[in-house]
């Protein structure tokens, strides 16, 4: 038996105000006049004067604004590495990403893409990177991917939705400041936050259990479940539990593997470009037979919030669209047998997985 050897993020502060540590933070990373530290920050921000203030540029240091409407490319991620080199004489000081998971895949993939020739989409897929990033920091601003803690940066590719997983795509230096989240419309703290509650029953219910994902997982568990159907909490207290819960849910499926909702969630970001946490949602609400447990409560979370899912996001699709969706999801293997184990392929029949995706 080979164990993992998981790489985690070096450094990581926690903390209301931690944000105005970043300067300190970087000073000392800093390579010379010509070698920038590149801030991709998401556009919800541009006029965010309270946010963008506390950003300080010396020298050739630049912000650059992410819109989020759409979910990471390849093809985008190609763009920004050459607009990098093009414009500079040395390779940048650091990347720093402020903003949710799209914001943070972003920097960690550009970051690996400076030092690792040729097309972002050559690297989807496993273990593919052969050389260290530069130095890269996430600041997340909306709590629950958990891409803060990962090895992955998901991207949506000319021919599949995959990530770069890596050891070097985690973080060098995270900065986890809860007051950022403090402006996430109500909609969507409940789609990402759910991307951590579905994180965990995946890693809890999933055949690849072990005490270390469980030890995250259970912890996480049960911060979801104070933050949305608890009522002790403060408005700040609850941004800080969710912060942290995260940060744990991602832990969690670091050493253990996602499940049903994810794989089918995938399908539906592919083909009709649903957001990753609104698609795991939309997956999730109909996988009672699976996680009937979290299903249940997953329900209970939606009702309190009074969170009204989309209806029929399948209902006009062509055959040949739900055979791509399929196909999405089933070459996901590793988080079929995670959730269904090894023997998933004649217990989860495409027939079943068409049924499941025609009630969406
Ligand atoms: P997101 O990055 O898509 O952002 C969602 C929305 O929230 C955007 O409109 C954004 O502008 C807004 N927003 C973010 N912070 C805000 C703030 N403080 N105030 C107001 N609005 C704010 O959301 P997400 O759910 O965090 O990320 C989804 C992405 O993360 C997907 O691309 C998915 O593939 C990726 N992901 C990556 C990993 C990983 O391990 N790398 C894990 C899960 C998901
Ligand atoms: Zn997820």
């Amino acid at each position: 038996m080979i164990y993992k050897n998981y790489p985690m993020v070096s450094r990581v502060v926690f903390g209301r105000g931690s944000f105005n540590q970043l300067d300190e933070i970087l000073a000392l990373k800093r390579n010379g006049r010509n070698a920038p530290f590149i801030f991709y920050v998401d556009d919800v921000f541009k006029d965010k004067h309270w946010l963008i203030s506390r950003i300080t540029l010396s020298y050739k240091d630049k912000i650059i604004y992410i819109p989020t409407k759409e979910e990471p490319k390849t093809s985008q991620i190609d763009q920004l590495v050459e607009d990098i080199i093009l414009k500079n004489s040395e390779l940048p000081s650091g990347i720093i990403g402020i903003g949710g998971g799209i914001v943070m895949d972003v920097a960690k993939a550009v970051a690996l893409m400076l030092t690792n020739k040729g097309e972002s989409k050559d690297y989807q897929g496993w273990d593919l990177i052969k050389h260290a990033a530069i130095y890269h920091v996430g600041i997340p601003t909306i709590s629950g991917t958990g891409a803060e803690v990962s090895r992955t940066t998901i991207l949506t590719g000319p021919e599949r939705k995959l990530g770069i997983n890596s050891d070097y795509t985690p973080f060098d230096q995270v900065i986890l400041d809860p007051e950022l989240t403090k402006d996430v419309p109500k909609d969507q703290w409940f789609y990402t936050g759910m991307d951590c509650f579905v994180h965990c029953v995946e890693s809890l219910n999933g055949t690849y259990l072990n005490a270390f994902s469980q030890s995250y997982g259970e912890k996480a568990f049960e911060l979801c479940k104070e933050i949305f159907l608890g009522d002790t909490l403060s408005t700040e207290e609850a941004q800080d539990q969710l912060m942290m819960a995260s940060w744990h849910g991602g832990m969690s499926i670091a050493y253990s593997q996602v499940g049903i909702a994810h794989a089918m969630s995938y399908g539906l970001g592919y083909l009709l470009g649903v957001k990753h946490g609104l698609g795991n949602c939309i997956v999730f609400d109909h996988l009672e037979d699976y996680y009937p447990d979290g299903v249940a409560l997953f329900k209970q979370m939606k009702a309190k919030h009074n969170i009204k899912l989309p209806q029929g996001v399948c209902a006009n699709l062509e055959d040949y669209q739900f055979n791509k969706m399929i196909d999405v999801a089933f070459s996901l293997e590793p988080l079929w047998e995670n959730a269904i184990g090894k023997d998933w392929k004649s217990i989860m029949t495409r027939e079943k997985l068409l049924e499941l995706y025609k009630k969406m």
